[in-house]
């Protein structure tokens, strides 16, 4: 970035970030600035991105994170400066820029059309190549996809026909969409995370014609509050058109939390698979009360990861399976031999077990979620299935 352009990012389309630090003086070279923090008072040269990262207290970028912005500041700061992102990403350009460049491509044509005509056939053909190339660039499609036989086919008979002229090739999501007009859609968010840690918000429309991938977004360093996820909600039902949506469905977990607050009455539910939890690591992270375990019981223990299918219910079922193994466990003289290790651990997971009232919890867990579990079940399923919930229930 030369010395010009900083001038113009700082006068004209300005992140709002730059509000809350001072620039003293431009350093030479990049768009270096010598900048103080309007929170922390600490004075720090670089970049834009340096600024954000110590506003918005991004780790890892070599930079301290403030010390002094307050939660309320941070959130009201972090959705500012995303508005400012996505506004400043709609006016990027979409032609993405290969060579040959327009201009070349349109003064080599020019002249080539007055010269032989073997030179406009080989530049149309070359024009064409290049138009292809920037598909493939530009979506990060496979090139094994130059293979297929039919992508091949496809332009052979686009160039061939004498009847195609002035066609547009087909939206494939097309009929998908049309669907929505009629029948309305559903929006599904679920939060996710990747393979590389980043958090990840993806928003699917679902409908009688199918369900359709409309986009993730990468919430890294973002505080997924309430207003966040309702603001990227805004943005995907304005896509889709309000008049179509007819439901959102979305187990975020800030509504969940928000959720919780209503349902403390409830606490001791996730209590009791807390301490479920408790147990199943304490065994399975020492191998001596594991095979203990295991030369008492039949059925092995088993966890579940937590985005697995209500699996808080079928945790519990199983350790209702196992009562009796965990029984054994404990009354075997091996128990005994280590009961000078994770004293108040093992004591912990002895007074659960051998504990009548904790057990008749579990049961009532099991017994309360039982139907709403088999509902889950039969409804987990592609086919539309709404008009047996009916039937179910009775
Ligand atoms: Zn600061």
């Amino acid at each position: 970035m030369s010395a010009d352009s900083a001038e113009e990012d700082f006068n004209s389309s300005l992140p709002p970030l730059w509000k809350f630090v001072s620039v003293e003086h431009k350093i030479s070279g990049g768009g270096n600035v010598r900048f103080t923090c309007n929170y922390c008072g600490k004075s720090f040269p670089g970049s834009f991105v340096r600024v954000k990262s110590h506003l918005l207290k991004i780790g890892g970028t070599g930079i301290a994170k403030c010390t002094r912005v307050s939660s309320n500041d941070l959130v009201i700061t972090q959705r500012e400066q995303r508005e400012f992102e996505t506004r400043a990403a709609k006016v990027l350009p979409k032609e993405v820029p290969l060579p040959p460049s327009n201009s070349r491509t349109n003064s080599f044509s020019s002249s080539a059309s007055t010269g032989t005509s073997m030179g406009t056939r080989l530049q149309a053909r070359q024009d064409l190549d290049y138009e292809i190339a920037r598909m493939f660039y530009s979506s990060g499609l496979a090139f094994s996809l130059a293979k297929n036989p039919y992508y091949i086919r496809s332009y052979t008979r686009a160039v061939n026909s004498k009847h195609l002229a002035g066609y547009v090739p087909p939206g494939l999501l097309e009929p998908l969409k049309t669907a929505w007009k009629g029948k309305g859609v559903s929006i599904v968010s679920d939060g996710w995370t990747d393979a590389q840690r980043r958090s990840l918000i993806s928003f699917m429309a679902a409908s009688e014609g199918g369900t359709m991938f409309l986009q993730a977004v990468n919430c890294e360093g973002e505080y997924k509050d309430k207003y966040f996820i309702c603001n990227l909600l805004k943005e995907v039902i304005l896509s889709v058109g309000p008049q179509n949506v007819v439901q959102v469905i979305t187990d975020n977990a800030p509504n969940t939390q928000a959720n919780a607050e209503t349902y403390e009455e409830c606490s001791w539910v996730t209590e009791v698979t807390g301490d479920v939890m408790a147990i199943e690591n304490f065994i399975v992270n020492h191998p001596m009360r594991l095979s203990m375990f295991n030369a008492n019981s039949q059925l092995k223990l088993f966890s579940l990861a937590e985005t697995r299918f209500a699996s808080s219910i079928i945790m519990l079922k199983r350790l209702k399976l196992i009562k009796q193994g965990l029984f054994n466990m404990l009354v075997s003289p091996n128990w005994a031999n280590y009961r000078e290790d994770n004293v108040q651990k093992s004591a912990f997971v002895k007074e659960k077990i051998l504990n009548d009232l904790w057990w008749d919890k579990i049961d009532y867990i099991i017994a309360l979620m039982e139907p709403i579990y088999e509902m889950l079940r039969k409804a987990d399923t592609d086919k539309p299935c709404l008009h047996l919930v009916y039937d179910w229930w009775d």
